[in-house]
This record gives structure tokens, C-alpha cells and sequence, in this order.
């Protein structure tokens, strides 16, 4: 599998704490891949560098078949390349449907506005209806998002993103105020899309993490304490003494 991106000896200091502390992390092009670890380990931090949000003060960090160097690029310069994050609060548009949702998502163009005046072209339905069903909210397309459920407004923002084809999605803390069958069809959805492009999910939730059936990188102090699978990482005793032991 080829790298999409590379993480490398990459450090970060917020007034003299070093949050991330000479990080090294792979993915490769089509890799579902979890991140665990105690409160304050780096996991949104490293996000936040990929994303362009923050700015190392070491390291590399690398993308693509051309090995461009993300740390010269702006947030929207990064956006573009292909890395979609979702963060915790859904910022959908709660008076629209999940339809213009979703068609606003593909025309990118985030504004509300136009596309009230804007008759879809059928590929654009098409793509729509594709999207929904990816996300299971095909039965919920005409409703207005504000009245979808916590669970179904996080599949409509995970829609949204996937409506711009990230070659990587980053997800942090999916599952968190879930129901056991939302979190199910949270993880369905994350399985299904890490088929055609590479997802990386920070989440606490072992049952979660558990059905991802992926490798693992534990997070400690902002570095990689181990990496495996969830059995392997599970048994270890670093792991154990600063994470699951607590
Ligand atoms: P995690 O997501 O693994 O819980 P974070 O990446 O959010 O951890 O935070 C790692 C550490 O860096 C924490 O100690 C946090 O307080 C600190 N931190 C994160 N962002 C900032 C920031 N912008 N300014 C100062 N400290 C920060
Ligand atoms: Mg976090």
C-alpha cells in the first residue's frame, strides 16, 4: 500500500509544553487507522497540524504521490488537496434539507443562498442520492437537518464531507453522545468509506475502535507508544500502565 501521508519527527510547543514530541505516523492510501490515548496525548493536535490549524516548530509532514510539503500550505491550500476533517459540532445548515445539505456540500459552494434559486443539474441529484445512501439518510433527504437526531446530523456532516471526495477524513471522537446503534452505523459508514481513501478516527470508545478492526497507534505525551492491532496494543503494558489501566 503506498504512503499518503508522512508524519515525520514532528514536535510542537504550546508556552514551553511539548504537546507533540518528535511524532513519526504513516497512513497509507486506503487505511482505516485509530488513534487512542489519554486525555492531553496530542490526537487533535495532530489533526490540527495536518489540517494546517498548527504549525509545528520540527519535523515534516508529507502528502501525496509528488511528496508536497503541507506545512507551506494554508488550511484552504490543504482543504483542497484532498484532507476533510469533521469536528465534533456538525455544522450543517439546520433550516435546510438535508438534500441542499448535501447538494451545497457538492457545489461547494457553503453559502445558503444560491442554491434556493439554483435548479440541480441531474448528475448533482444523482451524486446526492448516492451520498445519502452512503450515510443511510436516503428516507430523511427532504427533511430539514435541525430536526435529524445528534446521530444523524453527524452522518449529514460526515455526507458533506464526503460529498468533496477527501482522499484522507479525519474524525475526531465520533461516537461521543451516541446511542449504540448510532455508533454502529457511525462505524459502518467509516468502514465503507476507508475503502476508497484513507480515514483516521480519534475515539476513546474500545467497543468503537473494536469494530473499526484496523491497526492502532496509541498516543502517549504526544509521541507513538505502540501500534498494532487492538489485541496487540491492548496487551501492552505501557499501554495498560498509562491508558487502559486508569
Ligand atoms: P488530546 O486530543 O489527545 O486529548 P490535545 O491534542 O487536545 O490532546 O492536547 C495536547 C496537549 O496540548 C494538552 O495538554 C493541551 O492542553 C495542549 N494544547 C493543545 N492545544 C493547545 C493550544 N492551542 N494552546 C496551548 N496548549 C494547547
Ligand atoms: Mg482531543
Amino acid at each position: 500500500m503506498s504512503t499518503l501521508l508522512e508524519v515525520s519527527g514532528v514536535s510542537v510547543t504550546f508556552d514551553g509544553f511539548r504537546a507533540i514530541n518528535n511524532l513519526s505516523f504513516q497512513i497509507g492510501s486506503a487505511e482505516m487507522r485509530a488513534i487512542i490515548g489519554p486525555n492531553g496525548a496530542g490526537k487533535t493536535t495532530f489533526m490540527d497540524i495536518v489540517t494546517g490549524k498548527t504549525r509545528p516548530d520540527e519535523g515534516r509532514v508529507i502528502w501525496g504521490e509528488k511528496s508536497v510539503n503541507l506545512l507551506k500550505m494554508s488550511e484552504a491550500k490543504i482543504a483542497q488537496a484532498g484532507i476533510g476533517r469533521k469536528f465534533q459540532r456538525p455544522t450543517v445548515f439546520e433550516d435546510q434539507s438535508v438534500f441542499d445539505n448535501l447538494l451545497m456540500a457538492i457545489k461547494k459552494d457553503r453559502a445558503p443562498l444560491p442554491v434556493l434559486f439554483y435548479k440541480p443539474a441531474k448528475p448533482d441529484v444523482e451524486r446526492v442520492h448516492e451520498l445519502a445512501a452512503e450515510i443511510g439518510l436516503t428516507d430523511e433527504l427532504q427533511r430539514k437537518s435541525g430536526e435529524l437526531s445528534h446521530g444523524q446530523k453527524q452522518w449529514l456532516e460526515i455526507g458533506m464531507l464526503l460529498a468533496q471526495e477527501p482522499r484522507l477524513l479525519l474524525v475526531d471522537e465520533p461516537a461521543a453522545g451516541m446511542t449504540l446503534a448510532e455508533r454502529e452505523h457511525t462505524t459502518d459508514i467509516l468502514v465503507e468509506a476507508a475503502k476508497t481513501r484513507a480515514v483516521v478516527v480519534v475515539e476513546h470508545d474500545m467497543e468503537f475502535v473494536r469494530r473499526l478492526d484496523c491497526k492502532v497507534t496509541v498516543l502517549h505525551e504526544g509521541s507513538v507508544l505502540a501500534e498494532g492491532n487492538l489485541d496487540h496494543v491492548t496487551k501492552n503494558q505501557d499501554v495498560i500502565d498509562v491508558y487502559l489501566g486508569r
